[in-house]
């Protein structure tokens, strides 16, 4: 009986899922058989996956509108793409394993426990991947579930990087920099570790609707853009970035807004979407040929670059810059404009390869190597099951 690892990631209206068969031994890369996703939970709820080597397949699933259903619905499609499979293993997308999560972890009550009490600490994501995890704990009652969160990967950093500089007791509490986007780095310093295994000291660019950078040091994180929660650092989607505090104060002082009132703005009105007024689609504000589209656009890059700067002086120099997610990917523009000028520094894209946008992307005789490279978070999930199979 063949055996395969589910993996899951469970959003507000979305639940990712991916099989993958395990590699031969422990360190051989799991290979992926099915990859999907249902969309749209609460509202319309649709089911699209993609086997191996075959074509998308997309249906409503009307049966889908809770979590457990999309779990169902899930269970279904690989029962009936793999009918003599077993899951043993269940690994699970967790946003934030707080102080104690350094890695992935086998969940038991305990650990339920644990993970539920950081809900406060993430409001708005901890409790879809909790919720992903009981109704994965119901349709798959005999496999071994684990945990991977997006926080561990940043946990070994440094004080200076951890440390707001409030009355040390917010410390204790656990009021930290934890940094986010941990399983996309993972697997971005494990493909540099491959691919330019020399650099030693990389800054990564995750931009998509969420956007964070991170500071990587002979593969580990020493610092990165977000802190506390998803909202701090670069702008993005329809999130804010870095804010001046004074500016909460003022939003609940002098306009008497709500802290719920405050949290819809920082988190669902801001950003791209926010400055543009158009949308949070990096797509539509390429296409728009609206100032206020290019403003937006403009404040996203300068964040970027000055971040940039930042971490490079965290790492005290940089040898790579890497761009990943579905900006970083995708917009050749982007990475042009955030690249632009820096010749002085040794960094220069080569156009053409930038156009392209497929690995290496900098000039011949760039001392900094440029990466366009395709994050996989589900693959880091894959990896990490070796521990849990036997
Ligand atoms: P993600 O959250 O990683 O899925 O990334 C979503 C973001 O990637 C959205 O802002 C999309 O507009 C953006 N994106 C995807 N494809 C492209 C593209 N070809 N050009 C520019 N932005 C893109």
């Amino acid at each position: 009986m063949t055996r395969l690892i589910l993996t899951l990631n469970t959003g507000s209206s979305s639940a990712k899922f991916a099989l993958f068969e395990p590699g031969a031994t422990p360190t051989d890369t799991p290979v992926e058989r099915l990859r999907g996703q249902v969309s749209a939970i609460r509202s319309d709820p649709q089911l699209t996956y993609r086997v191996e080597g075959g074509e998308a397949v997309r249906t409503p699933a009307p049966g889908a509108g809770t979590h457990k259903g999309a779990l169902a619905a899930i269970l279904d499609v690989v029962n009936a793409q793999f009918p003599n499979a077993e899951v043993p293993v269940v690994g699970h997308r967790i946003v934030h394993g707080g102080t104690r999560m350094t890695g992935p972890t086998r969940v038991d009550a305990h650990v339920r426990d644990y993970l539920a009490s950081l809900t406060p600490f993430a409001p708005l994501h901890q409790p879809h991947g909790l919720s992903g995890l009981e109704a994965a704990i119901a349709q798959f009652p005999d496999a071994v579930q684990f945990a991977c969160f997006d926080t561990s990967f940043h946990r070994g950093q440094p004080f200076e990087s951890d440390a707001y500089a409030l009355p040390r007791s917010y410390f204790d509490k656990g009021i930290r920099r934890y940094g986010f986007h941990g399983l996309s780095y993972d697997y971005i310093a494990g493909e540099m570790r491959r691919i330019a295994p020399e650099a030693r000291r990389v800054v990564i660019a995750h931009l998509g609707n969420g956007s964070s950078m991170c500071a990587v040091k002979d593969g580990r994180s020493v610092d990165s853009t977000m802190g506390f929660t998803a909202l701090d650092g670069l702008v993005m989607g329809t999130r804010c970035g870095q804010l001046d505090p004074g500016v909460v104060l003022y939003m609940l002082e002098q306009e008497g807004m709500s802290a719920a009132e405050v949290s819809e703005v920082l988190y669902k009105r801001s950003g791209l979407l926010g400055l543009s007024g158009i949308s949070n689609d990096m797509r539509v504000l390429e296409a728009s040929g609206a100032a206020q589209a290019r403003e937006a656009i403009s404040v996203f890059v300068a964040r970027i670059r000055r971040e940039f700067g930042a971490l490079t002086a965290v790492l005290g120099g940089v040898d790579a810059f890497v761009f990943t997610a579905g900006i970083g990917e995708n917009s050749a523009s982007i990475r042009a404009q955030v690249c632009e000028g820096m010749d002085w520094f040794g960094l220069a894209l080569d156009p053409e390869k930038n156009a392209a946008g497929e690995g290496l992307i900098s000039a011949e005789g760039s001392r900094v190597g440029v990466y366009a490279i395709r994050t996989d978070e589900e693959m880091t999930i894959a990896k990490a099951a070796a521990a849990f199979l036997d």
